[in-house]
């Protein structure tokens, strides 16, 4: 089983993560910038995190195999702080960079002003960037925020094959299936979704477009529930290849978009967007 994590924040993971990642499949996955639980007080904050996220995290990943990218933006949550404005104005610089392969994360954390105003800026530079741009949906009221989240999607006039939705769920995914967008779900331990609702949803709306994450961060978090949805999906009678499918040409896919994946191009296993993968190598490792 080859795996590209759509959705992870390996900054808050430990090494013993990584090789368990790698152990299990994991050749490659994206880490979105996001908050950090401790507000930041200043945007040199922000530049320092998405320095790390561009350098540091990339070169850890590499010494275990794994071909790390980033997605780049000012969080929901942090759009409320007027003290973190000042990062949509350093933007443009993180995102022309190698392995940054979307926007993201943006969206909605409580639905406010500020957090629509961050969101419809960072839609604009997604569009300038000639990026796909990645959406956080909110924890609470999840249908109102995925609801607004497609209406500004539509008003932005991006394509709705570069933007992924992400954190859906039985009760939001009908609302995107039908949009075009690429739909993402994280797969949780407890709450949330977990990998036995998965099934479900796979069943009901098959494998296009769907993208599966393990969003593991310093909460309690698996890094391992892609591998752990992929081995439910055999179990649950879908083929190898739509396994594969969803946990590996989905993601590159959708990411391929950017023509910014850092992989690989000893043999041409796979292409897409004009980037080559080869299982259990990457160009950093
Ligand atoms: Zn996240």
């Amino acid at each position: 089983m080859r795996i590209f994590d759509p959705h992870i924040h390996m900054t808050s993971r430990t090494t013993d993560d990584y090789r368990a990642m790698y152990d299990a499949g994991v050749r490659a996955l994206v880490e979105p910038s996001f908050w950090l639980g401790q507000p930041r007080t200043s945007v040199g904050s922000f530049v320092d995190y998405f320095d790390g996220l561009v350098g540091w995290e990339r070169f850890r990943a590499a010494q275990f195999g794994i071909a790390h990218h980033a997605t780049i933006a000012l969080n929901p949550k942090e759009a409320n702080d007027p003290r973190c404005a000042g990062v949509l104005d350093v933007l443009p610089r993180y995102l022309a960079k190698d392995g940054v392969v979307a926007v993201g994360e943006v969206g909605f954390d409580s639905m406010t002003p500020d957090e629509e105003k961050a969101f419809v800026r960072q839609l604009e530079l997604a569009g300038e960037h000639d990026l796909p741009i990645l959406v956080h949906t909110p924890h609470r009221d999840k249908s109102a925020g995925t609801r607004r989240t497609l209406e500004l999607v539509g008003v932005a006039g991006l394509p709705p094959e570069r933007v992924l939705v992400d954190h859906l769920n039985e009760t939001t995914v009908g609302l995107v299936a039908g949009t075009g967008c690429w739909m993402g779900f994280s797969i949780y331990p407890d709450t949330k979704m977990d990998e036995h609702r998965m099934m479900r949803i796979l069943a009901d709306h098959g494998t296009e477009r769907i993208l599966v994450n393990s969003a593991a961060d310093w909460g309690h978090s698996d890094p391992l529930k892609t591998a752990k949805t992929g081995a439910a999906m055999r179990k649950a009678g879908f083929s190898e290849d739509e396994v594969d499918r969803v946990l590996w040409r989905n993601p590159m896919e959708f990411y391929g978009q950017s023509g910014r994946l850092l992989l690989g191009v000893a043999a041409p296993e796979a292409t897409f967007a004009g980037n080559t993968i080869v299982r259990g190598q990457s160009s950093e490792g």
